[in-house]
């Protein structure tokens, strides 16, 4: 597969400076619910290099640890996971969750 690259006119942006033109309207109410019992032995964890966020973290013993508060709400880990019921996605509840603006 041909790697994709990135357009050179561009601007080169890090990271934290990408997370740095959003926000995020934290309810307390979790969208993103990991069932760690299920993490258990996946092989791929797909997730932790899928999510724009990085907001999965793999453990030393195989597992994963996920907090939902800075999530983007793309969807990209409900469709990588092949785990069925490790993930239960929703949107926040009306009015939360990530707010994008441009800079
Ligand atoms: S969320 Fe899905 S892809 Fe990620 S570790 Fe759990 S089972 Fe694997
Ligand atoms: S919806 Fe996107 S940003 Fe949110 S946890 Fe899943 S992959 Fe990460």
């Amino acid at each position: 597969m041909t790697p994709i690259e990135r357009d050179p006119t561009w601007p080169e942006v890090s990271f934290q400076d990408r997370m740095d033109t959003v926000r995020f309207d934290v309810h307390e109410r979790a969208h993103i619910v990991v069932d760690g019992s299920k993490c258990e032995g996946c092989s791929t964890q797909h997730c932790v290099v899928a999510c724009p966020a990085n907001l999965f973290v793999p453990t030393s013993d195989g597992g994963i640890v996920f907090n939902y508060e800075q999530c983007f709400e793309c969807g990209t880990c409900y469709l990588v996971c092949n785990v069925e019921g490790a993930i239960t996605w929703t949107y926040p509840d009306g009015g939360h969750g990530v707010v994008f603006r441009r800079t």
